[in-house]
């Protein structure tokens, strides 16, 4: 890999540091050609730092290593991304990331949206439609998922392309409200399924 260490005049490269699995940023550092060996050969995430001016390896002192997966360099070769596994919380401040937020997966959207279904748990019933399908119990909810799933397999027959998506949506919806329901999360789907994947 081909890294232009030259650009700058400090001789450092900016390493963008995100989460192997979750994708999360956790932090960013300085890397110079040493820190950058020093990184592939002991597998342990090793910066330039600029305030300690000299090598240090992330977790030296609170252990929270930072175990390095696979990197890459941008477009014009003067930024790093690299993916690592990290042992503990990366912030020496306590917090998972060094923005103050939890290394959990997101999905976008898909999790805003098991956030608001979650909110509507406790809400009015005659003015929420989610909060009314939790009123009405498991076993509604779960019907409705086969409903709706009899309707895309239904309009998946068809051509009308509107038609069908509009019904896979509807099936999606009514699943993640199921799996609310039940008490669990897109989260644990997607790990079972990674898990497989990672068995294969
Ligand atoms: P550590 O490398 O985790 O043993 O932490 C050693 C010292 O490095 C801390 O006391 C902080 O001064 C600094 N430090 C640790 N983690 C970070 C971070 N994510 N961003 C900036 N400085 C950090
Ligand atoms: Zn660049
Ligand atoms: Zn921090
Ligand atoms: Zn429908």
């Amino acid at each position: 890999m081909d890294i232009d260490f030259e650009k700058n005049t400090d001789k450092l490269v900016p390493a963008i540091i995100q989460d192997a699995v979750t994708r999360k940023v956790l932090m960013l550092g300085y890397m110079n050609q040493d820190a950058w060996e020093k990184t592939q050969e002991s597998g342990k995430v090793t910066f330039f730092s600029r305030s300690k001016n000299r090598l240090w390896t992330k977790g030296e002192e609170s252990g929270n290593f930072l175990d390095f997966i696979e990197g890459s360099v941008d477009c014009d070769s003067d930024t790093l991304l690299l993916q690592v596994k990290p042992k503990g919380p990366t912030c020496h401040k306590g917090t998972d990331t060094c923005w103050g937020d939890s290394n959990e997966a997101d999905y976008g959207f898909l999790s805003d949206l098991e956030n608001i279904i979650d909110q509507r748990r406790e809400a009015d019933s005659d003015s929420s439609y989610v909060a009314s399908l939790f009123k009405k119990g498991i076993n509604k909810i779960a019907q409705k998922v086969g409903e709706e799933a009899v309707e895309t397999v239904i309009e998946a027959k068809d051509n009308d392309t509107e038609l069908f998506l509009n019904e896979a949506a509807d099936l999606l919806f009514h699943y993640l409200i199921l799996l609310k329901a039940k008490g669990h999360s897109l989260k644990e789907v997607v790990e079972l399924l990674n898990g497989r994947h990672q068995e294969r």
